[in-house]
């Protein structure tokens, strides 16, 4: 068997699309007599610089012979990729393996492209140690991890895409409201982040430019291709079916409050230092603490209603955080309320009067002013906590493809999906 691995064929600009790219390089690849077996959708450390949204990367499983197929793969990407944008420097990688077979190396080179920034140098080295054929830039690092996927990766989900006719690429896309929101109802929760019901959303339609016209992501392939076909919509010009680490956090590593390194996602424990505050622009800033270290971490206005549930900590809450670290500080995309402060210090109110004391003087309690009655100090009041312990997440209309959904289950804690 062979595996070809792509990657950095998009633009942000321009809108090209790996996986379309990939689909193309598959019907070459048909076109030649080979057949197409399992196809790979890797969504990599979405810290990483030269990020298109998502950073994905791919890779097809094929019968045909590692060099013809490498010539296919190349004359499809120098056809399609956007390398008119500066930014986009895409990468082929073909391996004569299948995705269960490829050496430890590459394995092991594929996990950590899921984790943290690979130099591509890196890639390179170990491509030519294995005698891979590999063309392009930057973008075979994407594609050696892909090709390594089938045994870096060990919670797999699906996700089925359907593709525009090329001629309406720019154009404002058709996709019937009422069947996506009826479709994605009916296989809730075996489909996931097909639309926003909060926010009224389709979140399965992608808003920037290229040939996606929808991606329906899921448990198994039987699922997503039902929601799929369900929709009413415009001329569909191909649809295919991937195995991706969608949906799974697995960009996320442990991690501890002090010990953090910039570009890396983490899950890790504290307890709330610097209560939530609202600033500029609506994003929700909070300190965590651990001993000794702080960690700023914020919740982006885009997260929408999830900054609500962020906003409901308290100082002394005991948490869980999830995200990625950016310039020091923690991107929400999930958190655990583990333990809730329940009552907090306050200055006493004069029981005969209903009046709040003031203070005696330093280290003299507290006195009511009209009728001199005392209180030695602070009291315990109860808190109206309104927020449940266990797991809170962004919504899907913010959700990153690799989050995890809370209701895919599997948490330490009771959970609180969005949906
Ligand atoms: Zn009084």
């Amino acid at each position: 068997m062979t595996l070809v691995g792509l990657d950095d064929t998009d633009s942000r600009e321009h809108g090209m699309c790996t996986t379309y790219v990939a689909a193309r390089v598959a019907d070459a690849v048909e076109a030649a007599g080979g057949s197409v077996d399992r196809r790979h959708l890797v969504r990599l450390n979405p810290a990483i610089e030269f990020k298109t949204r998502g950073n994905a990367a791919l890779c097809l499983e094929t019968d045909l012979d590692p060099a013809r197929a490498f010539g296919l793969a190349t004359a499809e990407v120098d056809r399609l990729a956007e390398v008119d944008d500066p930014q986009t420097d895409p990468g082929v990688v073909v391996a004569d393996a299948t995705a269960e077979t490829v050496p430890d190396a590459v394995a092991a080179f594929a996990r950590r492209a899921v984790r943290k920034r690979i130099d591509s140098n890196e890639a390179i080295d170990l491509l030519d140690r294995l005698g891979y054929h590999h063309d392009g830039g930057r973008g075979r690092i994407g594609a050696l991890a892909a090709v390594g996927a089938g045994r870096a990766v060990d919670d797999w989900t699906y996700e089925r895409i359907a593709y525009r006719e090329l001629d309406r690429c720019g154009t404002p896309r058709t996709v019937d409201r009422e069947s996506a929101f009826a479709a994605a109802e009916a296989a809730y929760p075996d489909a996931w982040d097909t639309v926003d019901r909060e926010a009224g959303e389709l979140v399965c339609v992608p808003s920037a430019p290229g040939p996606i016209l929808y991606g329906i992501r899921g448990d198994d392939p039987e699922t997503v291709g039902k929601v799929a076909a369900a929709i009413e919509s415009e001329p569909v010009e191909s649809a295919v079916t991937y195995r991706t680490n969608q949906g799974t956090d697995a960009h996320l590593r442990p991690g501890t409050v002090g010990t953090v390194r910039e570009g890396r996602a983490y899950r890790l424990d504290g307890v709330v230092d610097d209560a939530p505050e609202t600033r500029t622009g609506g994003h929700v800033h909070l300190t965590i603490r651990d001993g000794d270290e702080t960690l700023p971490c914020v919740a982006f206005e885009p997260t929408k209603r999830f900054r609500d549930r962020v906003r409901h900590l308290r100082t002394g809450d005991r948490v869980t955080v999830c995200g990625e670290v950016g310039t020091g500080t923690l991107k929400l995309e999930k958190f655990a309320l583990r333990e809730q402060v329940t009552t907090e210090r306050v200055v006493p109110t004069c029981p005969d009067c209903e009046r709040s004391m003031e203070s005696a003087g330093r280290n003299q309690g507290y006195r009511c002013r009209d009728c001199g009655t005392t209180a030695p100090g602070r009291v315990n009041r109860t808190l109206d906590r309104e927020l449940d312990p266990g797991w809170y997440e962004a919504p899907p209309c913010a959700r990153r493809h690799i989050a995890k959904p809370l209701v895919r289950g599997g948490f330490d804690a009771p959970t609180h999906p969005e949906r």
